[in-house]
């Protein structure tokens, strides 16, 4: 399709970055045009409007996914919330640790933010390992959201964070 094409075509990869062996895809350009940010922004909605109606909160993380998703609430008149990374936010927070390639790092949320049983679904640009797209589904679960799902602009297939995020479904735009 047309609006996936003009997506694919605003993604850049760069070698060896930020270390040694990373293909790191850069979505830098599709903000830069607004007929890209539009297609994405399309493309969610349409995803969300034909999948996941009930939806109540879209919940964003640190730090691209705070790109892609107020654009994407707006849209569909439902609100956003912030996962970030720790110490960022004021006021009571619910926090959960994960594993990075080198180290640990920790998520927050405004304890106040997602309240029981609100329908959540979770944005982020690109999805790896998984790791970061795991923490934010322990946090919500914290929380005791009700996960709609998870949304990507890109998937990483064959580092299979799919298979580590189920039962919870991923909707991506772009596959390498
Ligand atoms: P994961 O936890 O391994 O799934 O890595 C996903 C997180 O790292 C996301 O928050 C991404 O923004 C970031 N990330 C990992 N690889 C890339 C890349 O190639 N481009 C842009 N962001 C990346």
């Amino acid at each position: 399709e047309n609006k996936l094409q003009l997506v694919h075509s605003h993604i850049r990869a760069f070698p060896d970055f930020p270390k040694e062996g990373i293909l790191f895809r850069d979505i830098c350009p599709i903000l830069k045009d607004p007929a890209a940010l539009t297609a994405v922004t399309d493309l969610f909605e349409e995803h969300v409007r034909q999948n996941h109606k009930q939806v109540e909160l879209i919940v964003g993380l640190d730090a691209r996914g705070f790109l892609f998703g107020p654009l994407l609430a707006q849209r569909l008149g439902v609100g956003f919330v912030l996962i970030r990374k720790k110490g960022k936010l004021p006021g009571a927070t619910a926090s959960v640790a994960y594993d990075l390639e080198y180290g640990k790092a920790e998520a927050e949320v405004q304890e106040d933010s997602v309240a029981p049983r609100q329908k959540v679904l979770l944005i982020d640009d690109l999805l790896a390992t998984g790791g970061t797209m795991y923490a934010a589904i322990q946090l919500m679960k914290k929380q005791q959201a009700d996960i709609l799902g998870c949304m990507v602009v890109i998937e990483l297939k064959e580092l299979n964070g799919v298979d580590k995020l189920k039962p919870h479904s991923v909707f991506s735009l772009v596959q390498y």
